[in-house]
């Protein structure tokens, strides 16, 4: 039989290891925190039984992922469970660029823009579990719906700026930039519209969905499907060396590009290591989980429905604020993202009081405190939030990095989304799972596709290690 050691077990590791056990092989993981799961963990940190997620919490690429479907996570528990309305946009004026799961419904709440969104949306939308056949995995592979990628990547290339630009109203403007927002990058640059029109175009053919019990629904699924094939994680254990590892024919790295070149040393190609240790990072997350009496007062009625809030303003104030954040500056008024995944999932609530999940774009490394940004742009939206705050819990940018090595900086994206890292991952190479030492591939959100609970790096990477171990 075969052998895998996989390392972190973040929704990657884990789906990796999944699919590497099912296909057969001895599969051990091995983790640094003393729980599984990395991005998909949920936490009780403010009121006992009041669940918040601890990073990731909506899932419009992960509720479609063809690896994590097909692995049948429904058979170890996993629920997904949608909004009314998957995000609302908030405005000075009380009214919100709004985001219904159906293309239709959306663009007739935009008005004039409403022909503009069904034409940017619809029709990618609608082959959505074919295009992503394409887009879910290295782009630099003969396509095997190239029409459909074609029309779906053209306006990829776009600065988001740019595409914002094509609606009339502020409404879909600020909509459209703040889902892009989602990229954390200046928004102006070439490319900047991939990461937005790809969770847009996911979230049009399969909603917004929150993990009912907890984004660690995903990750404890995927280690009960691994157990079930007799696989074995290990917690506690911060692998530093690969002498540390076990022998195995096959080694996953869920880890920072710079993390795998410290654990292999001079056994990793110079030229692979070089790469990897020039690595980039990206801006940082500010996160404050609150516990709210009633929950939040917004203004606006559709906030008041929606599972994600965006809160920053104006499109002009979203691209003004991640500009600032990249210049390495905390903007007045940050753009900040509020998720209310209890009104999807109840189960997350105590009685009346509810987890309310935020966090700030703020600088790589920012040591500030963004407490009081954050609070008063909830308040801006929702006047007497402060009033119903019944307790709160911070999260640091080095708050971060110290419960997961892969978030260097407080950057949750483990790396700059620039054109070349998000085109080819940590190094330019037709083969971003192969860390250039036979057996040994990487598989963490640092690879294409990029970021998220999806696990399609994690299943890509397994299936590169899967044809190792056949030759
Ligand atoms: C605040 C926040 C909000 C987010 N929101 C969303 C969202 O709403 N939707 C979404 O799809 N994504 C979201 N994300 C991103 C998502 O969580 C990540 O992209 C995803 O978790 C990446 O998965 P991964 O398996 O690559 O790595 P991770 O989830 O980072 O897991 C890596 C694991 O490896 C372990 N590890 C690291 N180094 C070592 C070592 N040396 N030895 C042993 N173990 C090690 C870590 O402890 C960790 O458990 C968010 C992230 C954060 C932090």
């Amino acid at each position: 039989m075969s052998t895998a050691t996989v390392i972190g077990s973040g929704p990657n590791g884990l789906t990796a290891a999944a699919v590497l056990a099912r296909a057969g092989v001895e599969v051990t993981v091995l983790e640094a925190a003393d729980e599984i799961g990395g991005g998909t963990r949920t936490i009780e940190a403010i009121v006992p039984g009041l669940l918040h997620d601890h990073c990731s919490a909506t899932h419009p690429m992960a509720v479609g992922s063809h690896v994590l479907r097909d692995l049948g996570l429904d058979r170890h528990g996993l629920r997904w469970r949608l909004p009314e309305i998957d995000c609302a946009h908030l405005l000075d004026d009380g009214t919100a660029g709004v985001l219904h799961r159906s293309v239709a419904e959306t663009a007739r709440g935009l008005g004039p823009d409403g022909r503009r969104w069904r034409a940017l949306f619809e029709r990618p939308a609608r082959g959505y579990d074919a295009l992503s056949e394409d887009i879910l995995r290295p782009i630099l592979r003969l396509p095997r719906h190239p029409l459909r990628l074609a029309r779906f990547g053209i306006p990829t290339l776009l600065p988001a700026t740019a595409l914002a630009r094509m609606f009339r109203t502020e409404q879909a403007r600020a909509l459209w930039l703040g889902v892009a927002a989602h990229a954390f990058r200046p928004l102006d640059l070439p490319l900047s519209s991939a990461i937005g029109l790809g969770i847009l175009t996911a979230g049009h053919r399969h909603g917004w969905a929150v993990a009912e019990g907890g984004s660690r629904a995903i990750s404890d699924a995927l280690a009960e499907l691994l157990r079930e094939h007799g696989g074995k994680i290990e917690t506690g254990v911060v692998v530093r060396s690969a002498a540390q590892l076990p022998p195995s024919d096959v080694v996953v790295w869920d880890v920072a590009p710079t993390a795998v070149a410290d654990a292999l040393g001079d056994r990793l190609p110079a030229r692979i290591s070089r790469a990897y240790r020039r690595f980039r990072r990206g801006p940082a997350a500010f996160k404050i989980d609150f516990a709210v009496e009633g929950g939040v007062p917004w203004a606006a009625e559709h906030a008041r429905r929606a599972g994600s809030v965006h809160v920053c303003g104006t499109a002009a104030e979203v691209a003004a604020a991640e500009r600032a954040v990249h210049a390495g500056r905390l903007p007045d008024r940050p753009f900040v993202l509020v998720g209310q995944q209890y009104l999807a999932d109840p189960t997350r609530s105590v009685g009346d009081v509810h987890p309310l999940w935020t966090y700030a774009h703020v600088p790589h490394g920012y040591t500030g405190d963004a407490t009081e940004a954050i609070i008063a742009q909830i308040e801006r939206f929702a006047p007497g939030f402060r009033d119903r705050i019944v307790g709160t819990a911070v999260r640091t940018p080095a708050g971060f990095a110290r419960e997961n090595a892969n978030f260097v900086g407080g950057d949750i994206l483990t790396g700059a989304k620039d054109v070349r890292q998000l085109t080819f991952g940590p190094r330019t190479t037709l083969q971003p799972y192969d860390v250039g030492l036979p057996g040994h591939f990487q598989c963490s959100a640092a690879t294409p596709p990029g970021p998220g609970a999806h696990g399609m790096c994690g299943a890509n990477a397994a299936a590169r290690a899967l044809r190792h171990l056949r030759r």
